[in-house]
C-alpha cells in the first residue's frame, strides 16, 4: 500500500518551536525520505473557526503566517501538497456522514478535546462545530487516505477517533477507508513542548513561544527569562531538571556537536545534566548555551522567510494549486464514500434499472 502523510496546523497565529520539535521538522524529514509517494499538508483554517468564530480575520491573516512558516523550514510545494481545508468543500461533506458513527458521550471522553474547553472557557456553552472537530479531522485525514499523520502527542486521541470511524465506515459499509497511524516524536520532550512560563505546552493560544519568525533578540530575551528551578537560588546550590524547562528544551534541541561549538568543557548534555544537579552551575550558562543552540537552528528558516516575504502573491498561488490538487484527491475518496453508502443514485444504473423494472417502466436505451 502506498504510503500517504496527512498533517496541518490551525492559522490561529505564526508557528512555534513547539510545532517545530512536535511535527513540523519530522515532516520536513519524511519529505525529504522519498519514502511517501503524496504528502498533504493542510492549514486548518474551517477548524481554527471553531473556536475562533468572532474573529475571522485572525485566521485568515495567519494563513499567509503558516504557509511562510511551511515554506522557510523546508516544506517543498514540489514534494508536498500545501492546501486550505476550507477550499475542499468535500471533507465538510464526509464529516457529515461520519457523525452517524460517533456518539456524544464518546466525544466527550477526547481528553484533549476536554482539555481545550476548559482552557477556552466552554464549559457553559460549546460549540457544536468546536465539540464535533474530531470529527472533522477524521474526514482531513481520511480524505487523503492518509497511512501517516505525523504530530504532536495531544493529537493521539483525534487519530484514535478517525481510526475508529475508519473501522466503523468499513465495517458497515464497504472497505473504503484507510486506519491511519500517528507518528509521534520519538525525543520526549518534543511530545509536548511546554511554554517558556514552564507551564502547560507551548500554544498558540496561550501566548507563551517562541515563534520560528521572531528576531534574535526576541528569541534571547524569551530564554534569558525562562521558567527553570525555583530553589536554585546560588550557583553552587544543588539543581533540579523535572519540570526545569530549559532543560528540557535542551532535550529537545541539543545535539553533543554543540558542545564541541558553545561549550567545550562538557561532551554531551548528560555531563551538564550532572553538574547541574550536583551544584555549582548556573541558570544563565545553561541559558546561554540554549539560546545558541535555538538562534542556529532558527537562523535558516528566519533567513529563508525573508525570502518567501518577498513574494506574497506566489504563496497564495502555491496554496491555491496546492487546493485544487488536494480537492481532486478528497472528491475521489466522496465518492467511493457515497456509494458505499449508497447515495450514489445517479451513477448507479443498477437502482434505476431496478426501479424501473419495479414499476414496470422503460429504461432509454433499453427496451
Ligand atoms: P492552538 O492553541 O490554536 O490550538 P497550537 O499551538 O496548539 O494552536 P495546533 O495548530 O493546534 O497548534 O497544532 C499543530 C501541530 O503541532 C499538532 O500536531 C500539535 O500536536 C503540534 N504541537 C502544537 N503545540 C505543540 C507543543 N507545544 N509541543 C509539541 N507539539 C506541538
Ligand atoms: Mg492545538
Amino acid at each position: 500500500m502506498d504510503k500517504i502523510i496527512l498533517t496541518g496546523d490551525r492559522p490561529t497565529g505564526r508557528l512555534h518551536v513547539g510545532h517545530y520539535v512536535g511535527s513540523l521538522r519530522r515532516r520536513v524529514e519524511l519529505q525529504n525520505s522519498g519514502e511517501y509517494s503524496k504528502i498533504f499538508i493542510m492549514i486548518a483554517d474551517a477548524q481554527a473557526l471553531t473556536d475562533n468564530l468572532e474573529n475571522p480575520e485572525k485566521v485568515r491573516q495567519n494563513i499567509v503566517e503558516v504557509a511562510l512558516d511551511y515554506l522557510s523550514c523546508g516544506l517543498d510545494p514540489t514534494k508536498s501538497i500545501l492546501f486550505i481545508q476550507s477550499q475542499i468543500p468535500e471533507l465538510t461533506e464526509l464529516t457529515f456522514y461520519y457523525m452517524n458513527l460517533v456518539t456524544v458521550s464518546r466525544l466527550q471522553r477526547n481528553p484533549t478535546v476536554k482539555n481545550e474547553i476548559q482552557m477556552r472557557n466552554f464549559e457553559a456553552s460549546i460549540p457544536v462545530g468546536f465539540f464535533t472537530y474530531p470529527i472533522s479531522q477524521a474526514s482531513d485525514i481520511t480524505a487523503f487516505k492518509a497511512t501517516t499523520v505525523p504530530v504532536g502527542e495531544d493529537q493521539l486521541p483525534m487519530i484514535e477517533q478517525a481510526r475508529e470511524i475508519v473501522h466503523k465506515f468499513n465495517t458497515i459499509y464497504a472497505p473504503v477507508l484507510v486506519e491511519p497511524t500517528a507518528l509521534i516524536p520519538q525525543n520526549a520532550a518534543c511530545l509536548r513542548l511546554p511554554g517558556v512560563d514552564g507551564k502547560a505546552k507551548m500554544s498558540k493560544s496561550l501566548g507563551n513561544c517562541i515563534y520560528l519568525a521572531d528576531t534574535p533578540e526576541t528569541v534571547k530575551k524569551q530564554i534569558m527569562s525562562m521558567y527553570t528551578d525555583p530553589e536554585h537560588l546560588q550557583v553552587s546550590d544543588p539543581g533540579h531538571l523535572e519540570g526545569n524547562t530549559v532543560f528540557t528544551y535542551l532535550d529537545a534541541f541539543c545535539r553533543d556537536e554543540h558542545f564541541e561549538r558553545y561549550l567545550p568543557e562538557y561532551a554531551c548534555l548528560q555531563e551538564l545534566k550532572e553538574h547541574y544537579t550536583r551544584g555549582g552551575l548556573g541558570d544563565v550558562k545553561v541559558k546561554k548555551l540554549l539560546n545558541n543552540i535555538i538562534q542556529e537552528e532558527l537562523e535558516p528558516i528566519r533567513k529563508r522567510r525573508k525570502e518567501y516575504e518577498k513574494d506574497i502573491p506566489e504563496i497564495y498561488n502555491i496554496l491555491k494549486k496546492g487546493s485544487e490538487a488536494a480537492r481532486e484527491v478528497a472528491a475521489q475518496t466522496l465518492s467511493e464514500v457515497k456509494s458505499a453508502m449508497r447515495i450514489n443514485y445517479f451513477e448507479d444504473m443498477d437502482l434505476i434499472r431496478e426501479q424501473a423494472e419495479r414499476f414496470g417502466s422503460s429504461v432509454q436505451g433499453e427496451n
